[in-house]
């Protein structure tokens, strides 16, 4: 039977019990509406743990002000069933109230990292994931934590806090999940409609050619992104948020590809933003 839990209190008394019997905790924390990509974390958490803790928590100092927390979708009784489909025994579920009783003073902000890709465009939204995943990691206090690829930059910022911060907790990126014509899953696909929904296999295409173009031995990012950004501009429901290319470890935009890079892209299908990426390694 899977425990769903709302209290922070309660959350940590059942996990000190676990933890007595020296099980493992393996964490996975989610905005909800779970579809394959959060499915394939939960997986791999249970595999790899004694007790797979994913929490469910639409976090709102993560959102902008004109961005889709109201909206976000929600469905905790068809999350509860990918949950145990996949092997979690217990979901935290807290209220707003519960992980912000009173105004916030403490915020973690992972400098540099947060500069470009979807820092440039979401002002402090990187410091509301930072804040609210050490949060949860001292609420859970895990073995190991799941996070996927698909949300490259959020990978990469976790890892480095984990490493300035001490925190001994292992962070394992997952590969991205996607459906049969290559978008990426998304609980915010579910805003897509059919034309929509078709006009988004766009961004997985272009990243395709992009990927095709640097196989080929194209090192020159202008032309690269020169060739994606007229790619993407030949689907009239699409406009480009960012294209770039920047090293994989620093993130920092690179002229010339020599090491390994990561390739990513937001792009607004309608009023949708969608983001997808790959990383190129050269050994
Ligand atoms: P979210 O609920 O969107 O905050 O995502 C929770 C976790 O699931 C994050 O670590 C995401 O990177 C991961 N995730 C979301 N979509 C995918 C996907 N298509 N494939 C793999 N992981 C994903």
């Amino acid at each position: 039977m899977i425990k769903i839990i709302e209290k922070i209190d309660e959350l940590r008394k059942t996990l000190k019990e676990y933890r007595k019997n020296n099980k493992t905790i393996g964490f996975v924390p989610t905005m909800g509406y779970l579809h394959e990509g959060h499915a394939s974390l939960i997986k791999r958490s249970s595999n790899e743990n004694d007790i797979t803790v994913v929490s469910i928590f639409v976090n709102p100092i993560q959102f902008g002000p004109n961005e889709d927390l109201d909206k976000y979708p929600r469905d905790l009784e068809r999350d509860k069933k990918v949950a145990v489909e996949n092997g979690a025994n217990i979901i935290f579920h807290p209220k707003v109230s519960e992980m912000y009783p009173e105004k916030l003073y403490t915020f973690v902000n992972v400098e540099n990292l947060d500069k470009e890709l979807c820092g440039a465009k979401r002002e402090g939204h990187f410091q509301g994931v930072a804040t609210v995943v050490t949060k949860l990691f001292n609420i859970v206090n895990p073995d190991r934590a799941y996070f996927g690829k698909k949300d490259a930059q959020q990978l990469a910022i976790i890892k480095k806090m984990v490493k300035d911060l001490n925190f001994d907790i292992e962070i394992i990126g997952c590969e991205i999940v996607r459906e049969e014509d290559g978008l990426a899953k998304s609980s915010r696909n579910s805003y897509l409609n059919q034309e929509e929904r078709e006009a988004a296999t766009i961004l997985k295409k272009t990243l395709d050619k992009i990927r095709e173009m640097i196989d080929n031995k194209e090192t020159n990012v202008k032309k690269i992104i020169d060739m994606a950004v007229e790619n993407i501009e030949k689907e009239p429901l699409a406009k480009i948020d960012y294209v770039e290319i920047v090293d994989l470890y620093t993130l920092e935009k690179v002229e010339e590809i020599k090491n390994d890079i990561l390739v990513a892209m937001a792009v607004y299908i309608g009023k949708t933003r969608l983001i997808d990426n790959f990383d190129y390694k050269f050994n």
